[in-house]
């Protein structure tokens, strides 16, 4: 009967919602994503790149392929590669990762690990030095992570790069079904990339695809 004061706790133990922090973040999306065929054979893409202002950092979200979209893009916020203090990067596609070279000093941040030249440090769960909670969303790449934002202006907004995209000039999908059965190319586990497609619709207002337009959960959309 070592454990018999088991009894005395409920069946279910209800999860405590972790409210938003009070100091709201700011997000803004620096180049819209976008990917076509070219001439030549050539496929031409590169990612939605994000700065989330966060308790005085600044976090760019997947610098993206295209350096001069990117360069002028932060001198629009009048910013230069210096004043960011993390870049994180979604996962390890060469469209979303290839402007690293803007920031050879600084330290990346992915997923689950820090790379600060040839050192390497794990970490689990939000990003560390803000509260800015990870979620893994595997299936597009198995090590694509996406964050979640608790902004005044949208609500949650979920960075979900490519957990959803859409090619230039197709229609972006309306409804959770559509959603769910977007055909991605480039997924290399569907079963995951469908449980990622479900973890993000349950808890974003707003999500960001790593090619196309920001858009509102249908989700939620239908509570308003
Ligand atoms: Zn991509």
């Amino acid at each position: 009967m070592a454990h018999a004061w088991r009894a005395c706790l409920p069946a279910r133990v209800s999860r405590v919602r972790v409210p938003p922090p009070p100091l709201m973040d700011k997000i803004k999306i620096l180049v819209e994503g976008y990917a076509h065929s070219g001439k030549g054979g050539i496929y031409i893409a590169s990612c939605t790149t994000i700065l989330i202002e966060h308790k005085g950092k600044k976090i760019l979200v997947d610098p993206g392929a295209n350096p001069d979209k990117l360069s002028r893009a932060l001198a629009k916020e009048k910013l230069a590669p210096g004043d960011i203090n993390i870049v994180f990067l979604s996962h390890y596609h060469p469209d979303h990762f290839l402007n690293i070279r803007l920031f050879p000093k600084h330290s990346i941040y992915d997923g689950t690990m820090i790379w600060k030249s040839d050192e390497e440090l794990q970490f689990s769960g939000k990003l560390p030095g803000t509260d800015l909670e990870i979620i893994p969303t595997p299936g597009h790449a198995p090590e694509q992570a996406s964050i979640v934002v608790h902004t005044k202006q949208y609500g949650v907004v979920c960075v979900a790069q490519d957990v959803f995209w859409w090619e230039d000039g197709k229609q972006q999908s309306q409804t959770k079904e559509q959603l769910m059965a977007l055909v991605d190319p480039f997924a290399i586990d569907g079963d995951a990339l469908r449980l990622s497609r479900e973890k993000v619709l349950s808890l974003a207002d707003w999500i960001i695809p790593g090619h196309g337009e920001m858009f509102q959960n249908p989700l939620r959309r239908m509570k308003l």
